[in-house]
This record gives C-alpha cells, structure tokens and sequence, in this order.
C-alpha cells in the first residue's frame, strides 16, 4: 500500500480557471499524479491517485495555498494508481445542477452534520435522509431508510424534488452525496426553495466510512466511485450486499460496462453471466459486431456463435 487516492473539494474563489488549470497540470505532471480535477471560478474539486510523497507533497502546497487552506482532504490507501490519465479542466461550475440562478454555497448551505450526528438523523423517524447521487450509485450501495430519487443525473435532482415535494415538506431533511460536494449546493438550493430544517453529511460518505464514532454502521452494500476501483467499502460492522446482478437477481457487487460500446451501460454482473452473454447487458447488445467482450478474449466466429446460441438455454 504504497498509493494513496485522494478526494476533496473546495468552493473558494478562482480568479481565472484556465490559467490555473494549465499550471496546476504542469503541477501535477511534475508529482506523477494521476486523476481528475475541475477548476471553476466557484472553486476546486479533485480525485486524484499517487504515492504517498507525491500526495504528501501537493496536500502541502494545496494548504499553503491562502484559497485552500481549509480544504479537508479524504484519503484511502491504494496499492498502485486508480487512476490511468490525468486531467486538470476548466469549467463554469464545479457540480452542475444548471439552476435558472446558482446557488453559491459559501452564502447559503445547510447545516453541518458530523458522522456521529447524522447516524442519530437516520435512526430519527421525523427526519428523511435524501440520497443526493444518481440512481446507480444509489443501487450499489447507501445509507439504510434513504430516499432514492428517480435520477439519472444530478442536474435531475431540482425538478424531482418538486414534483415531490409534500413527502418532505413538513420533515428535516438531511442530504448526503459521495464526498460532500454535492451536497454543499442542494442542500443551499433546498433552503432557498423554502425547506427550513435542512442539514448535510459533512465529508460524506468517504468520511463516515472512515468515522472511529460510526465505521459505516447503517450504510448497506458498497460506495461507488469515479474512478478504476469502481467501488469501495464503508460498512465495517454490519455490512449486507444489496446489489442485484442484472440477469439473475442474485447478490452482487461485480460492476461492468455492457460490451456493446454502444450502449456501455453499466449492469451488475456475475463472472458465470459476464461469460453467458459475453459481457453485455441484452441479447441484442451481444450479438453487435464490435462487441468488446469479444475482441478482448479473442473469441473466434465459432466460439462467439456457440455462446451466442447457448443465451436463454
Ligand atoms: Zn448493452
């Protein structure tokens, strides 16, 4: 375990993104880290892989750095990078929720709830626990009782919340996303849309995960993640796998991309299926000429034909 994986954000302000995002490559180019990191004028987030000096060495100078001297940087031990390219963006906002008028979390967020707090809020009946993540990430793993919005995709969120709105508006309301970054800007945007009792999971659920008070209790299956490990553990006491594999409904945790590069949808998938229907999410997804799953294990027109004929045997 000589790598680290890093995840941290930061809304602070960034004078011009471009110019930094150029220089903070050259930066990162020159630690051998690996990753992503977006860079807007509301501020930094960034997940990114390297060894523990390389990761040392730029939490140093991030910190030293006036506009993100208070950023809170989780970290977990890797055995290599996580990461296979890096990129440095510039962007117009950090998470895209692509409100009529954006809501700038260092005026208006909600509040601050610690690990040990917010596993108190989800044993509380007059409290709803949100899942602010995409349904996806929700299906692999999440906190026990949360809400799953129907969500593709967090610029969804808004809109399905005031559709839904007389499920929540008497109750608190407690957020949480991945790392906390999401969060920060719905948690704001729900106060704004007049929601008063509103908190979020401070660090989120990597920080709950690694909380001495909580060690996950209460969060079920894995925590997905955007980069090559796909997903993590959090439950270090009670963990249950509440994945369902695509074809079988059986308990699973085995993340793939469908095959078709077409399609590329991303299923929960036993190594006995994966093998059945050649890495695809559908019949008609194996049986596409460029199927992936095909070029990568070399099958012949014979071998691909016969496990084609055996699907639905
Ligand atoms: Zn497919």
């Amino acid at each position: 375990m000589d790598y680290r994986v890093l995840l941290y954000y930061n809304y602070t302000k960034i004078e011009d993104p471009e110019v930094f995002a150029k220089e903070h490559l050259a930066f990162c180019q020159d630690l051998g880290i690996k990753g992503r990191v977006l860079v807007a004028p509301e501020g930094i987030n960034g997940t990114l892989s390297g060894t523990k000096e390389a990761t040392d060495r730029y939490m140093e100078v991030m910190l030293a750095d006036d506009r993100f001297k208070d950023t809170y940087f989780k970290m977990d031990e890797s055995e290599g990078h996580a990461f296979k390219k890096l990129f440095v963006r510039p962007r117009t906002e950090l998470v895209a929720l692509h409100l009529e008028e954006d809501v700038d979390p260092r005026q208006l967020t909600g509040n601050y709830l610690e690990p040990h707090a917010f596993r108190e809020a989800l044993l509380d009946e007059d409290t709803v626990v949100i899942d602010a993540r995409n349904d996806y990430e929700y299906d692999l793993g999440h906190f026990r009782g949360a809400i799953r919005p129907e969500i593709h995709n967090f610029r969804e969120l808004p809109t399905w919340i005031r559709e839904n709105k007389e499920q929540f508006m008497d109750k608190k309301i407690v957020t949480y996303c991945t790392g906390g970054i999401r969060c920060e800007k719905f948690s704001g945007w729900l106060l704004r849309e007049g929601f008063d009792d509103v908190a979020q999971l401070h660090g989120g659920i990597a920080a709950y995960g690694k909380d001495e008070t909580t060690r996950g209790e209460l969060w079920d299956g894995k925590m997905y993640v955007f980069d090559e490990r796909i997903s993590v553990e959090i439950n270090q006491v009670d963990k249950q796998v509440i994945g369902k594999e695509w074809f079988d409904g059986t308990p699973c945790e085995r993340y793939i991309n469908c095959s078709n590069p077409e399609c590329n949808r991303q299923i929960l998938v036993s190594e006995k299926n994966e093998e059945k229907y050649l890495g695809a999410c559908s019949i008609a997804c194996a049986k596409k000429i460029n199927n992936r799953y095909v070029k990568k294990h070399h099958l012949t027109v014979e071998e691909r034909n016969e496990r084609l004929s055996l699907i639905g045997k």
